[in-house]
């Protein structure tokens, strides 16, 4: 796990200077990796219409959907503070996690590993609906 932790770390190095954050000035990243191998990023891209606002996690959850990926395996969140996922990332991020699903969260000091059940117990799922 430590070389996909070092790969996504250099893959949001790169994707920082993406976001576009002019209204907070908080310039957040995410890379992640899924279960078939394959990384996305994804940054914060805020609006003037601050709701439209999305998060630079579900840029990259999004980016992977949308090329057909089903489960997400790691996911890094390089912020200068080290912000962790906020409500709606994590609830997204509960429908696509792996069952061992670990939340890197990262900031200039340095990084920590979670596990997402652990940050997100009990969540609302597909689950709820049976
Ligand atoms: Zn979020």
């Amino acid at each position: 796990m430590k070389e996909d932790i070092e790969k996504l770390k250099d893959l949001c190095q790169e994707n920082l200077k993406n976001s576009y954050s002019p209204y907070s000035k908080i310039k957040v990243t995410s890379a992640l990796k899924t279960s078939s191998g394959k990384t996305y990023t994804g940054c914060n891209i805020e609006n003037a219409s601050f709701s439209e606002t999305i998060c630079a996690e579900r840029v990259a959850i999004f980016k992977a959907l949308s090329e057909g990926e089903k489960e997400i395996s790691l996911i890094y969140i390089y912020s200068e503070k080290g912000f962790p996922p906020c409500g709606p990332c994590r609830q997204v991020l509960s429908e696509f996690a792996a069952k061992d699903l670990k939340v890197v969260v990262a900031s200039s000091q340095g990084h920590q590993v979670y596990d997402f059940a652990e940050i997100y117990p009990n969540s609302f799922s597909k689950e709820s609906f049976r």
